[in-house]
């Protein structure tokens, strides 16, 4: 009964509402409208994927230098304010958005091998806001790292996105939902029960045509998966043993661990905080749950598991019970959480 209840508690804590307010975001029109006016009206909460990514996300944008995180940027087209929030803009002026993906087979089977048509129209508008000429979309795969594209344009045609915002702020005004949009999103889509949409591996058209390129790196792929590579090592955890066999996926799934560890401490609530434990001589500090009725708490250790890796769950637990972390706190206070790329997460107990 104990691990339910602090399964619902971190549940509750990570599934908070996110508010949006009245402005239309690219990201609303670059969706399908359906959802975007769903999310406003329903105050859609975030989901456990969801939770995942934006941690990678932080943590990423803290590692990496850039002279802005997150920089509010705007346009007004025909009396409607559009926002945007691309994840960074580089001290020489460059848009960098970061997208999680599973596999990029997706790209190449549905796209062609370039990247998905929403994507592109979110970083062209990111553009026309800052005034950019190139811009970088990086897809980061927990199992396969990095595929970067270099996006430059030269004219857009805009007309499009003045109207889908248009279409979004009179449905918000009047009540009225707008008809679904179906696509490959559909499938990862929180309100698909209600929608019932007719099956499509088609994504929504993309909405901005521009005269430009769009190429992949390789460069930056294999700087950025260095770059993780190196900035691992140094990650003193047990989560290094983990028994993969690649070095760049090993690398990853530290990555993805860590960032989930970081914002599980920092950011989702008071009733976490750190509990600081001795391993291999370092000083580590994991999210520890007190619950509001008692005095007493429990250790919890996230990982990351792709859905395809039941097996790391048995080899993350083995790795606790080698640790001192059970001599000092006692099994029955320490949870392990299975985050997993598909949505889920599961809270197993050391009893
Ligand atoms: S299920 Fe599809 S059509 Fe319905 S709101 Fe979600 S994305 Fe739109």
């Amino acid at each position: 009964m104990r691990t339910e209840d602090i399964m619902f508690s971190l549940v509750s804590m990570i599934d908070r509402p996110s508010p949006r307010g009245d402005v239309i975001h690219t990201t609303d029109i670059t969706s399908c409208l359906r959802f975007a006016y769903k999310q406003r009206k329903k105050l859609l909460p975030t989901n456990i994927k969801m939770f995942i990514g934006s941690a990678v996300h932080s943590y990423f944008q803290s590692i990496v230098k850039a002279k802005s995180i997150e920089p509010e940027l705007s346009f007004t087209y025909r009396g409607i304010k559009i926002v945007g929030h691309p994840d960074l803009l580089t001290y020489d002026g460059k848009v960098i958005e970061l997208k999680h993906i599973s596999t990029f087979y997706l790209l190449d089977k549905y796209c062609n091998g370039s990247p998905i048509p929403r994507h592109i129209d979110q970083l062209l508008m990111y553009m026309i806001m800052s005034g950019v000429n190139t811009s970088y979309l990086i897809y980061m795969s927990i199992r396969e790292g990095f595929r970067v594209y270099e996006v430059r344009c030269r004219d857009l045609f805009i007309d499009n996105i003045y109207k889908r915002a248009r279409e979004l702020r009179e449905a918000l005004k009047n009540n009225e939902e707008p008809p679904p949009e179906p696509s490959f999103f559909c499938s990862r889509c929180v309100f698909r029960h209600e929608c019932n949409p007719e099956e499509t591996h088609d994504f929504l058209p993309q909405l901005i045509k521009f005269n430009g390129s769009i190429n992949r790196r390789t460069k930056y792929e294999n700087m950025l998966t260095d770059y993780i590579i190196d900035y691992t090592e140094r990650i003193r955890t047990f989560y290094k043993y983990l028994p993969i066999t690649e070095q760049p996926e090993r690398s990853m799934y530290i990555f993805y661990s860590d960032s989930v560890l970081k914002r599980l401490l920092t950011e989702v609530s008071d009733t976490i905080f750190n509990y600081k434990v001795r391993l291999d001589g370092e000083n580590h500090y994991f999210p520890c749950y007190k619950r509001p009725d008692r005095k007493t708490f429990n250790i919890i250790v996230p990982f990351v598991a792709s859905t395809t890796r039941e097996s790391l769950e048995d080899f993350v637990i083995e790795m606790i019970r080698r640790s001192n972390i059970l001599e000092t706190i006692g099994r029955n206070r320490l949870f392990v959480a299975r985050f997993s790329i598909d949505g889920t997460l599961r809270l197993f107990c050391l009893t």
